[in-house]
């Protein structure tokens, strides 16, 4: 692939296009500055003669490697030098034309006389396979003469990446794992290391468009993903103790819609056992900011109309073969305040809770997708056709996105906001960029991302476990019902 171009070049050469061009006028190297392993050479560039393209900053000595460092511009600092030996240091201006040398200096590198305190690593964001982490050099201690990058997760490769300033980029990750991050600054007197940050890369949205069809005659069942650890993957669901496996509704365990085998479910199969009815609710919701806070208030009841509850064998006995569910609907007052509407990720997620963990639109409830046996919720429960139920107390909620009630996605948009999560972070459908169908390999372990349309951190709604959140990656309010 080297040669086309080359021939390229000296073709357009033997057409006189890179006649005009003289060779640069001779650089003065103003100083050599010593330092731990290295040289800082300043520079200037001559007034006369063509322009230099390049310069290099090259020293060299008696029984040690020469060292040379390109740069565009003064100062050049080279690298990798032995201590406490004199070298010799020129720097020379190139272009296509020809080059030109400065007079030398001499410089002897000196060891730090103290390692270099320790840096703060300021952010670690997420790309795809990879995590620029900004970082601060310390005021204390000596100078460092590099710093390196260190992403471990457990089960991957550690990867890491030097450089001499802030920020660098690690590569070479694998998305939608969980790595910690940390920098360290060292010279020839020792190094520090930060303290970490934690970092999911995610894999880039396409810009195109395209859309994963979801199959949803044959979804995964989540149970197996329902967890009490610090998720390390995506598509996890993070509870904060385990759930007890012999309660629940009495009839929910025979569904004709999971597989024999209980390891998928078909969404289509299981829409035919929704309970029936059309019932109308005053439901009353406000979205607001006031005193720099989101505050979400309403009586709990939804927008839009749902089944006939409790479920009964006269009005859903396709229903009630596969889930009694006792309870009615009824007014459950929602007074969430304090929201931030511009909240922190933490490097750490918050687990979650049975009962409320967000807020949808429709002013009904939003509860994480397991169910009080610490089963996939929408695999397992029966519900309305707009994916709601209600809860002992008649709080209606949904483990996955209302069907009802919500403005539709536009194709080849971003969904817009759906509700928000109890720790202030905006819950979307399930669109991305361009209008591109989320996938689990989209999101982190929270089930959220940012993207190039909303570039605050948020969580997506999926087809496929956890469908809602799958962990708080803000800090939740601490009273909500
Ligand atoms: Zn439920
Ligand atoms: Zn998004």
């Amino acid at each position: 692939m080297q040669v086309g171009p080359l021939l390229m070049l000296a073709a357009c050469g033997g057409n006189g296009s890179s006649s005009s061009v003289t060779a640069p006028g001779t650089p003065t190297l103003d100083s050599a500055a010593a330092g731990d392993t290295q040289a800082v050479l300043a520079f200037t560039a001559s007034t006369s003669g063509g322009t230099a393209t390049t310069y290099n900053g090259d020293c060299s000595a008696t029984g040690a490697t020469t060292r040379s460092v390109t740069g565009s511009s003064s100062p050049i600092t080279v690298t990798g030098m032995t201590n406490a030996i004199a070298y010799t240091c020129t720097v020379t201006a190139s272009n296509s034309a020809g080059t030109a040398t400065s007079a030398s200096k001499s410089v002897t590198p000196v060891a730090a006389s103290s390692a270099p305190g320790t840096p703060t690593l300021n952010s670690a964001t997420a790309g795809d396979g990879q995590a620029v982490l900004a970082f601060t050099a310390s005021t204390s201690g000596g100078t460092a003469t590099s710093y390196s990058g260190n992403c471990s997760a457990t089960g991957e490769t550690t990867r890491s990446a030097t450089g001499s300033s802030s920020p660098i980029t690690v590569t070479s990750m694998t998305n939608t794992k969980a790595y910690t991050c940390t920098v360290t600054a060292t010279n020839s007197a020792g190094s520090a290391t930060s303290a970490s940050k934690s970092v999911t890369p995610v894999a880039a949205s396409s810009g195109g468009g395209t859309s994963t069809t979801v199959d949803t005659t044959t979804l995964p069942v989540g149970t197996s993903k329902v967890i009490t650890t610090v998720p390390t993957d995506a598509g996890y669901l993070y509870l904060c103790s385990t759930a007890n496996v012999s309660a629940g509704n009495p009839g929910n365990s025979a569904q004709g819609w999971i597989s024999s085998d209980g390891t998928t479910w078909n969404l289509q199969t299981k829409s035919l056992y929704s309970v029936s009815g059309a019932v109308s609710w005053a439901s009353t919701f406000t979205n607001a900011i006031a005193n720099g806070f989101r505050k979400l208030d309403g009586n709990g009841l939804p927008s839009h109309t749902t089944g006939i509850y409790k479920i009964t064998n006269e009005t859903s006995p396709q229903a009630y073969q596969y889930d009694q569910n006792p309870n009615y609907i009824l007014t459950n007052t929602i007074a969430w305040s304090g929201l931030n509407p511009n909240p922190t990720v933490n490097a750490t997620p918050t687990c979650l809770s049975t009962g409320a963990v967000g807020v949808f639109l429709t002013g009904a409830r939003m509860f994480a997708a397991f169910d009080a046996k610490g089963r996939d919720a929408r695999a397992w429960e029966v519900t309305d056709a707009c994916e709601g139920h209600p809860a002992p107390g008649g709080a209606y909620h949904y483990h996955s996105m209302p069907k009802c009630g919500l403005t539709a996605d536009v194709t080849g948009q971003h969904s817009a906001v759906i509700g928000y999560a109890a720790d202030g972070f905006a819950v979307y459908g399930m669109q991305g960029d361009a209008g591109k169908t989320i996938a689990n390999a989209d999101l982190d372990i929270c089930h959220g991302h940012t993207d190039t349309s909303v570039t605050q951190y948020h969580y997506h709604t999926t087809e496929t476990f956890p469908y809602t959140i799958g962990c708080y990656r803000g800090t939740p309010i601490t009273s909500h019902n």
